[in-house]
């Protein structure tokens, strides 16, 4: 048994210095392996579609999941009104406990570690179902998440090439200035989403608005292409027109999770859909034709925080990383705990 009398807390400060120092894309590529071999052992996981708490202006929610061994929780929120009161749209925390014990082991900033899981989640699952050789991709939306698609996108599966489009130009302008260290990778700015969309092989999208958004329309949508749709993840919040759905096959996290929260809510019980889970299981890319269409409908799963927070942990303990503190109660008799207060 590990000793669990304090638990690590990494705080914002520590944990962006210590990915500053080691870098995003190896932060991601790190965490593809972990990613796949949790979604790999998906039987053994309790899961669960995340309880939320929905407002007029966006969603409180619990991602929570556990194995034998571990079990994670990240608190987590979208509020896509939030850049409006100078506030992020999304922001995590989490908390990683012991299963024999129930003992917490870590507490740490999540909002971070939501941009890289979410980004190395798209890569993983593109890695499997986009065309080999893509090369050039659009990416919509461009806040808090796209640098982390696009760094990942392009160190870790060898996109050359990105589109770009926001309805805020200045967001657009600050995300090609955040890209520009990359220097072997060409980003052009586009002035609308068909533009964006010419000639791509993946189509991310990641923007935030609490509505039915018809961010891509059919007309859009060439042979081959492989749909990355991250903004949509709400019952009432979506991105693409829904007749997308029926023109290639659509891929998602946790099925139950998925028709309540993805673009497939819009989609009858009886629409088929894949679990990402079984593709990743195979070891290999699926069989598929040049021309054939995949879209990757993701919400976000808990096993994706449940990943990211085992590989932190570990490089925590391995890299002295985050500091002690007393949060659970050391007792001489673990049936006083009045004793404490006496
Ligand atoms: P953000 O608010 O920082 O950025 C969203 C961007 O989308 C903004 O710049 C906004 O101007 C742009 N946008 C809105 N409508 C648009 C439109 N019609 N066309 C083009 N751009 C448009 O938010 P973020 O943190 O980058 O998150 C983006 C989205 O990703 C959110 O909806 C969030 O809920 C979702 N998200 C999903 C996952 C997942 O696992 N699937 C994880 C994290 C975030």
């Amino acid at each position: 048994m590990t000793d669990l009398k304090t638990l690590k807390l990494i705080d914002l400060e520590e944990m962006s210095s210590y990915i500053k120092k080691v870098g995003v894309e190896n932060l991601i590529e790190k965490l593809i392996p972990y990613l796949e071999s949790d979604y790999r052992d998906w039987e053994k996981f309790t899961k669960m579609p995340r309880p939320t708490h929905h407002s007029e202006v966006g969603v409180n929610e619990l991602m929570l999941i556990g194995n034998r061994e571990n079990y994670s929780v990240k608190y987590v929120n979208g509020h896509p009104i939030n850049p409006s009161r100078n506030l992020l749209t999304v922001i995590g925390m989490g908390l990683f406990a012991d299963v024999e014990t129930g003992y917490p082991k870590m507490i740490c900033e999540m909002t971070l570690l939501t941009a890289i899981r979410t980004a190395a989640t798209s890569v993983m699952a593109a890695k499997y179902l986009a065309r080999a050789n893509s090369k050039k991709m659009a990416l919509i939306g461009n806040g808090c998440q796209s640098e982390f698609q696009a760094i990942g996108f392009h160190k870790v599966l060898g996109i050359e090439e990105i589109n770009v489009f926001d309805i805020d130009e200045a967001a657009t302008d600050k995300l090609i200035d955040n890209l520009s260290r990359f220097k072997d990778l060409k980003v052009n700015k586009c002035t609308g989403v068909a533009e964006a969309c010419e000639g791509v092989d993946i189509v991310t999208t990641v923007t935030a608005d609490k509505k039915f958004a018809t961010i891509l329309t059919k007309n859009m949508i060439e042979e081959g292409m492989h749909l990355n749709c991250v903004g949509g993840d709400c019952p009432g919040k979506t991105e693409l027109d829904s007749q997308i759905l029926y023109m290639g096959d659509v891929y998602v996290e946790l099925e139950e999770q998925s028709r309540i929260e993805g673009e497939i809510q819009h989609m009858p019980d009886d629409f088929e859909v894949t679990e990402i889970t079984n593709v990743i299981k195979t070891k290999k890319p699926i069989d598929r034709k040049d021309s054939d269409i995949t879209i990757f409908d993701s919400v976000g799963f808990a096993i994706e925080d449940y990943s990211i927070l085992r590989m932190i942990y570990e490089i925590a303990k391995e890299e002295d990383l985050g500091k002690e503190i007393s949060m659970v109660p050391v007792l001489d008799d673990p049936k006083n705990l009045y004793g404490l207060i006496k």
